[in-house]
């Protein structure tokens, strides 16, 4: 079985995005935004939205099963208040839902949170109970920088987050470290600004006892890592030149990368660098990368075909990869 752990419905119906519009286009006088149930979206409509896409592409690919959440861009806690995010967060975590009772055999939930700059973490702690209780989602995504580009939270180490992380070590579901768009100039969402946040968060997590307060707790950095898996040596020295344990007890029992890498010699240098345990397969399809690479032929996304290329790589440790760390991580999927 192939457990593809970073897929975001970002082919939902325009009708997502024109509510949404509309959500902030109220901002200046709340009495004016949308309803919830203004939001009209068919069974059929989330079908087509999917067929085309999400599910061609398991398909033509050979994967299984997609760790579903919704578009990480669109998040973009930034914008309005609490209440606004809360309200956008319901809205797109309960479309997720949707595919995942249409295509229970493709999709599991993980949530957007509804968090807002500022605000305590603590306040996304009903919808991820929900999320987790109520729709069977195996874990969420946590923005390190709701501000969007400007880094005005406290770290991920900072006991500002402790209560959101007692609830997901009670409800056993990990967080993917995943910012949303930048509206800061400087960094541009997919390309700087995602990897910005994968590193620095590697970095946080290296230069506190964490993990030490939560043995328990995880995290996946996705993107590969950004730019950790590259910098291994740097990270291990800068470790040892601080008197922090090794990687391995530091944080390697805790933290765990994706493989959305969009191209061979990325992937092999991850799976060399960084231990088989703590690889999941992911392609982030449909997602920051849709075009096809000239230099292969193949989609820039299909990172299938590049752990299948790693003729290295055993046949254990690739199922690790593929379906056994994934199980490790997110223990709330069920075994079929
Ligand atoms: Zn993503």
């Amino acid at each position: 079985m192939i457990i593809d752990c970073h897929g975001h419905y970002t082919t939902a119906p325009a009708e997502v995005e024109a509510w949404r519009k509309l959500q902030v286009e109220a901002l200046a006088n709340p009495s004016q935004a949308p309803q919830k149930a203004a939001l009209r979206i068919s069974d059929d409509q989330i079908r087509e939205s999917l067929e085309g896409a999400q599910l061609k592409l398991q398909r033509e690919r050979g994967t299984d099963l997609t760790i579903f959440s919704p578009r990480a861009a669109s998040m973009a806690h930034h914008i309005g208040d609490a209440q606004v995010s809360r309200v956008w967060s319901e809205i797109c975590n309960e479309l997720v839902h949707r595919c995942c009772v249409l295509y229970p055999d493709n999709f599991v939930g993980v949530c957007q949170l509804p968090q807002s700059p500022g605000v305590p973490p603590a306040t996304c702690i009903a919808e991820l109970e929900r999320c987790v209780k109520e729709f069977g989602f195996v874990g969420c995504n946590l923005n390190p920088d709701p501000s969007g580009g400007h880094w005005k939270e406290p770290p991920l180490t900072d006991r500002w987050w402790y209560p959101l992380y007692e609830n997901m070590v009670e409800l056993e579901v990990p967080a993917m470290v995943h910012v949303s768009t930048s509206c800061n100039p400087a960094f541009h969402t997919t390309g700087a600004h995602y990897l910005n946040a994968d590193t620095t968060a590697f970095m946080q997590f290296l230069t506190s006892d964490l993990f030490k307060d939560f043995p328990t707790l995880k995290f996946v950095i996705p993107h590969g890592g950004g730019a950790a898996p590259y910098h291994w040596g740097r990270f291990r020295g800068l470790a040892q030149d601080m008197k922090r344990p090794p990687l391995q007890e530091l944080l390697l029992n805790n933290v765990f990368f994706d493989t959305c890498v969009y191209h061979r010699p990325g992937i092999e240098l991850l799976l060399k660098v960084v231990p088989v345990d703590n690889i999941l397969f992911a392609s982030e399809m449909v997602g920051a990368v849709r075009g096809i690479d000239p230099e292969t032929g193949y989609h820039y996304d299909d990172t299938l075909r590049y752990v299948n290329s790693i003729e290295w790589l055993s046949e254990a440790d690739r199922n690790k990869i593929f379906e056994d760390n994934a199980r490790k991580v997110y223990p709330r999927l069920e075994r079929d």
